[in-house]
Parts: structure tokens; sequence; C-alpha cells
């Protein structure tokens, strides 16, 4: 099978620990003998989160005095890329040593006239007063919105239309590669007046990306690996249950949270709806179960699954 899975952002950095290169290669690690397993019987794509990393990367560029601005968020989306990228290249490698592994960097096309660009709600970097945060719009062009008590910096998070290096990424997995891209949702670009790819300070949602790129790719299984077992009915309440099997009419029918579990169960819906494929949520370790059907919430036209 041709698969295409997409890492969450807590499988690198668990909540509330060190962002040390250090613990991140050793999360990676975690990560990588899962995806050796899935690596060995598939053609494999991976893609990743890059929400803690692209923050940390941001704050030393905003304290950089030799700077007279900040870099882009674009731009710090690819040098995460990169980072993450050989994190994974590396532990891929090295718990599968015949596998052949390459980390790209990839763009990801938005639209301009996205909706989301006039209005932002992702937060990004730093907490400012009310005052800091309205100086720093009016000197770089940001937008503010009120987070608690501070203001932050918001952008828009479009959708992922198209991950230009498509053809590419083909001929690689053709070529037998593992191939790691469309981390962090992948770098945004919109096309200029004349035509031109240009970097847009934006934050791709990835599973998004990963359903873009499992459709044009023409991959069979679309999965989304996280810290949970599944989509679950009644989350948080005592009555929580995995949802097993469903169809995306299904799915949607429930209503799961925008900024977690909604954009899974979008990715996993539209994947299944564009392509007729089978796309799945549930646990990093899971990971082999989940294609044998004995873990995670499976997604189908009809609602069945058999391994
Ligand atoms: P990732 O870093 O993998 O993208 P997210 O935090 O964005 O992870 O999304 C996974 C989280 O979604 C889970 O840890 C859980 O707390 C939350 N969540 C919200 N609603 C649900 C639900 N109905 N079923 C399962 N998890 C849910
Ligand atoms: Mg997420």
């Amino acid at each position: 099978m041709r698969i295409v899975v997409a890492l969450g952002g807590n499988a690198l950095l668990k909540r509330g620990e060190k962002p040390d290169a250090r613990n991140q290669i050793e999360n990676v690690n975690l990560a990588a003998e899962q995806l050796a397993k899935l690596a060995k019987d598939h053609e494999l794509v991976i893609t990743h989160g890059n929400g803690p990393q692209v923050g940390v990367l941001a704050l030393e560029s905003a304290s950089d005095t030799r700077l007279s601005e900040p870099y882009p968020f674009d731009t710090l989306g690819a040098e995460t890329q990169g980072m993450i990228g050989y994190w994974l290249q590396q532990g891929v490698k090295n718990a599968l040593p015949s596998a052949n592994v390459m980390a790209l960097i990839n763009q990801t096309l938005v639209l301009a006239d996205d909706p989301a660009f006039a209005n932002p709600t992702k937060f990004i970097g730093e907490v400012y007063s009310k005052e800091e945060a309205e100086k720093l719009a009016a000197e770089r062009g940001w937008v503010v919105k009120a987070d608690g008590e501070y203001f932050r910096r918001v952008v828009g998070s479009p959708k992922p239309q198209r991950v230009i290096e498509t053809p590419l990424i083909k001929v690689l997995l053709d070529a037998g590669a593992t191939v790691i891209c469309g981390g962090g949702g992948g770098v945004p670009v919109v096309r200029n007046g004349e035509g031109k790819l240009e970097g847009v300070e934006a934050v791709i949602d990835k599973d998004l990306t990963a359903a873009v790129m499992a459709d044009s790719l023409e991959a069979d299984m679309l999965i989304i690996l996280t810290d949970v077992d599944g989509a679950q009915l009644d989350y948080g309440t005592p009555n929580a249950r995995r949802i097993d099997r469903a169809t995306p009419a299904e799915m949607r029918g429930y209503g799961f949270p925008a900024g977690s579990m909604g954009p899974k169960v979008e990715a996993v819906c539209r994947f299944v709806e564009l392509t007729g494929g089978v796309a799945a949520i549930g646990r990093l370790e899971d990971a082999t179960k989940i294609i044998a059907g004995e873990a995670g919430t499976i997604v189908t036209p009809d609602g069945t699954y058999n391994a």
C-alpha cells in the first residue's frame, strides 16, 4: 500500500517538556520505531506538526538584536521542516537501515483570497501588553488579538490547495524512498500578481495538508497518529468511547472541536470522500494495529473495513 501518515506535535515534544534537541530526538526515535514498521511493508510518506518548534524559533528570531525584524513565518516553517525532517530521517534510517529516507522542504499553495486571511484566528509567538502589541502591529503590519489578559499576534490558517513538489514526491516514492514532507502543513505560499510563488505569514493545518497529499499522491490510506486512541464520542466524560468504524457522513454528523480533533476528522473525511480510500485516526503506538483493523477510528465509504 501507499500510506500517508501525519504525526502529531506531541509525538515530538510532550506537553510541558523542555524543547531541548535531546528531548525531541529521544521522542522522534520512539516515533521512528513505529514508522519503520510501516516503511518496511509499505510506501510511506510522513508528515509532522511543528507548533512548539516554530514557537521556539520565532522567539529566538524576535530577540535577535542583529535583525531589523524577525524572520517571517514561512521562513521559520522551512527551518522547522529541515530540523524535524533531519531528526526523523535519521531516526527512521537507524530503525530500518534498508530504508532510503529523504526529508524535503515543501511549499503548500494557499489562495490569497482565502477567507482565513481576513479573519485570522491562530495565535503565534509571544504574549504582549496591549500597548506593546498595538505598537508592534503598527510597525510590522501584524494583526493582534486578546488572548486572555494579554495580547498576541494572530495569523490566518488558510486551506491547503496543493503541494507544489508533488511530482517529485511521486518520483521518490516510485523509486522506493520513504519521504518526509508537508511538515507543519508545508511552507505557506501564494501566487502573486505575476503568477510567481511567494511566502505568506500563515499557519497551515498539517492534518489537512496530509489529506491533500494523500489524494494527489494516490495513497491507499491516510493515517493520522496522535495521543488518543481515536475520535471519541462524549470525549472527556465517563461515557467517552472510541468510534471504531464510520462513514464520512457519520463523522461529519458528530461535530468535533476546531483546534484539535476537528481538523483530523475533516482530513479523514475529505480523503475518503475524494478517493474512496481508507483513513484512520489513532495512537502512534497502534500504527500497525490500525492497518490490521484492530485499533483506531477507521473511516471508509461504507463504514466497514477488513484488513
Ligand atoms: P496533535 O498534536 O496530534 O495534532 P491535537 O492536540 O491537535 O494533537 O489533537 C489531539 C487531541 O484532541 C487529543 O489529545 C484530545 O485531547 C483532543 N480531543 C478533543 N476532542 C476529542 C474527541 N472527541 N476524541 C478524541 N480526542 C479529542
Ligand atoms: Mg493538532
